[in-house]
């Protein structure tokens, strides 16, 4: 997640092969100030926790694409029809 002010996340994302290089990526374009990092055993447990960190902060980010699905993953979102 990454945030202006901290507590505030303003953007959910993950990376499912190089999390350095899109958090670069964010630091160049100098849109946030914060993020928080999570790890996570596999692809589809990303997926899950980013959609449910999606659905919970709808009302306040900046990107409003849903997740998308990695692929090969067993089911879609845990909140919603996506993917599924
Ligand atoms: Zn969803």
């Amino acid at each position: 997640m990454l945030a202006d002010t901290p507590g505030i996340p303003r953007y959910v994302g993950r990376s499912d092969v190089n999390l350095r290089s899109r958090l670069r990526q964010h630091a160049a374009a100098e849109e946030y100030r914060y993020f928080y990092v999570e790890h996570h055993r596999s692809a589809d447990d990303a997926f899950h926790r980013e959609s449910g960190l999606y659905h919970h902060y709808i009302h306040q980010l900046d990107n409003l694409v849903h997740p998308g699905v990695p692929r090969g993953c067993r089911g879609g979102c845990p909140r919603c029809s996506y993917g599924h």
